[in-house]
């Protein structure tokens, strides 16, 4: 498995497509929240594609690293956008000194050395990736590759995790049935406060006191998003006051630029924000 990872990082190809490709070497910290440790180990060992559901910066991707380092396996995030192809993740002929040659795509290289491929909000992607998540999700576990006629049979050790969050889907941008029917769903969201607090305290550095406002603040912002916010504050721009705070950033400042700001243009929406924050700090 390393010897294969070693090639798929010397491909500099492919790194113009936000691409992320690595064997987890060491174990991130993840706190898990419910069972869902036991629920992909289970599904990975059956084979059984994951679907990880839930808010932006909720520790979705922190998860993932985390379980392909339990399963000792390479991970290979794809970070999914409108333009991205078929055949970005597939792969497609190169033109060099030496004439024509086909590189695998980092899909077919996941496929072909065993890796959990994460791709990371799928819907972003264009509607012809789907024609490749059917076949793999499936008994057969095959990806067919158009441009050179081959069928790859994915390693016994592949397994395909996607990630999506329902609260940015537009009637147009949604999984389709018959796609996400092929996954196990696990329901991510923000972690109840004590838990919230332990990971704010671990991953900023602040001390605990400073993470337990900081989680209480992350609790009360995300009440707000009725009154108009799309999206409550994520455990992720927690952590950033937090090491702010932490580098020595006054915390009222420190949650105006990290929060604040971050969530919302509208002054209204900032004030009334600002107002909690101001009620924690
Ligand atoms: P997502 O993929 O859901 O957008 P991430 O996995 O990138 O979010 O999480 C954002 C950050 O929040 C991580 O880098 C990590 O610092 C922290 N985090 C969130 N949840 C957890 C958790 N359960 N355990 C450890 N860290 C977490």
């Amino acid at each position: 498995v390393e010897a294969n990872v070693e090639l798929l990082e010397d491909e500099p190809q492919y790194k113009e497509f936000a691409i992320e490709e690595f064997l987890v070497r060491s174990e991130p910290y993840y706190r898990p929240v419910s069972d869902e440790l036991e629920l992909f180990q289970a599904a990975y060992e059956q084979h059984i594609p994951v679907l990880l559901k839930g808010p932006t910066g909720c520790g979705k991707t922190r998860f993932v690293e985390y379980m392909a380092c339990e399963v000792r396996v390479p991970l290979v995030t794809i970070a999914c956008h409108e333009d991205l192809t078929a055949s970005d993740l597939v792969g497609r002929y190169l033109l060099d000194a030496q004439g024509t040659r086909w590189i695998d795509g980092p899909m077919t290289r996941a496929v072909k050395a065993g890796a959990i491929l994460y791709l990371d909000e799928v819907v972003e992607a264009r509607k012809d990736t789907t024609v490749l998540i059917h076949p793999l999700t499936d008994h057969r576990r095959i990806l067919p590759v158009e441009n050179t006629g081959n069928i790859i049979e994915a390693d016994d050790r592949f397994l395909l995790c996607i990630s999506y969050n329902p609260h940015y889907q537009s009637a147009l941008k949604d999984l389709k049935h018959s796609t996400r029917q092929r996954f196990i769903s696990i329901e991510f969201d923000y972690p109840p406060i004590d838990v919230e607090t332990e990971i704010v305290a671990k991953e900023s550095g602040c001390n605990e006191e400073q993470a337990y406002a900081l989680a209480r603040l992350g609790d009360k912002i995300r009440n707000l998003r009725e009154h108009g916010l799309a999206e409550g504050a994520s455990t992720r721009l927690l952590i950033y006051a937090g090491r702010l705070m932490t580098h020595g950033i006054a915390p009222r400042r420190a949650c105006q630029v990290a929060i604040v700001w971050t969530l919302s243009d509208e002054p209204e929406l900032q004030r009334s924000i600002e107002e909690v924050v101001h009620s924690i700090f």
